[in-house]
């Protein structure tokens, strides 16, 4: 009987997703049958927000679509194959947002979604339903059950969700900061104390450093969790060769003035030896020159390949961080 290693990954949308998929993958090729016994997934939820009267969970539904394989590969976010009836529709009444499209198959996991929650179930009462439809093999956790939803404030001081700063302004309205009012006192949801000082290794996946990894780190108590596991923390750069992959994650970074490279992200996220976060952080072999200086934080470096083009990379990519972390 293979080892099922108790893993726990802090995720995002779509390089959360990746890298998940590439996590799941090792578990199998190592023979291990009962993925969502060993692999638990920390979700971001603060590009949650309410649309035409529904709740939508961004990150979350990527996660939960690409475990399913029902994911829009191409496109990268949504279901394959999706319609767009009932948005045509939303515009004619002026109603939600003409910049956000809500896919018929997509509105229906939403609108099951807000009918549970309004029947009395928490967040994460209604992922575990959601997550009993398909085999995902993996267990899915928001990082907690209040809603702290990411506010975006520019340099005049106004203020607008996230999403409509992402989606119809692509990033290019220059933020000061980024906020998640209530977070502070939001606490982890149920299950995710107990993972973190459960595992064999927590991995931090290459997702968007400030608006996905962020805000799970900014919960009231997980950074206290992950200091105190007794797990390896193992982080894999979401930025190649001084480039983000995917997405617009460079304008976030240099909104709290980080630099947009591995060494930098790993400066920001800090040495658990020295109070911050991770133990040791997966570079690019493009990046194999900032090894060094990352070693000089107090983390461990280890160059190998970061891109997740297909599963079979994905995967090799989790076996390293897993082998990093001795698991
Ligand atoms: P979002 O929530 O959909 O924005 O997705 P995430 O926050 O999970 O991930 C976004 C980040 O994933 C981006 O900053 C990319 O740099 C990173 N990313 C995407 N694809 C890859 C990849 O193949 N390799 C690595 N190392 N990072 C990637
Ligand atoms: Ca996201």
């Amino acid at each position: 009987m293979p080892v099922t290693p108790r893993i726990v990954v802090l995720a995002g949308g779509v390089g959360g997703s990746r890298f998940v998929l590439g996590v799941r993958e090792a578990l199998r090729r190592r023979g291990i049958a009962d993925t969502a016994e060993a692999l638990t997934v920390v979700v971001n939820t603060g590009d949650d927000l309410w649309l035409s009267g529904v709740r939508l969970q961004p990150d979350v539904d990527s996660i939960m679509y690409a475990l399913a394989g029902v994911n829009d590969t191409e496109r990268g976010w949504g279901r394959q194959g999706d319609t767009e009836r009932v948005n045509a529709e939303l515009q004619e009444w002026d109603a939600g947002w003409p910049w956000f499209t809500l896919g018929d198959l997509d509105l229906g996991t939403h609108l099951a979604r807000t009918g549970w929650l309004r029947d009395g179930l928490t967040p994460t009462e209604v992922l575990e339903r959601m997550s009993r439809r398909w085999p995902l093999g993996a267990r899915l956790l928001p990082m907690t059950d209040a809603e702290v939803d990411t506010i975006v404030v520019l340099e005049d001081g106004s203020r607008l969700h996230f999403q409509e700063w992402w989606t119809r302004h692509r990033a290019t309205l220059t933020p000061s900061r980024f906020d998640n009012p209530g977070i502070d006192s939001a606490s982890p949801a149920p299950g995710v104390a107990d993972a973190i000082a459960a595992a064999d290794v927590v991995l931090v996946a290459p997702s968007n450093p400030v608006v996905s990894i962020g805000p799970i780190l900014a919960v009231a108590g997980i950074r206290n969790v992950l200091r105190a596991t007794a797990a390896p923390i193992v982080g894999v750069s979401p930025i190649i060769g001084g480039r983000v992959v995917r997405g617009m994650a460079d304008v976030c970074l240099a909104a709290i003035g980080v630099e947009t490279t591995a060494d930098a992200v790993a400066a920001h996220y800090g040495a658990r030896a020295h109070g911050g976060l991770l133990d040791a952080w997966l570079i690019a072999e493009e990046d194999a020159a900032l090894a060094a200086g990352v070693d000089g934080f107090g983390i461990r470096s280890i160059v190998t390949p970061l891109w997740m083009t297909d599963v079979d990379r994905s995967a090799a990519l989790a076996e390293s961080a897993l082998a990093a972390a001795g698991v």
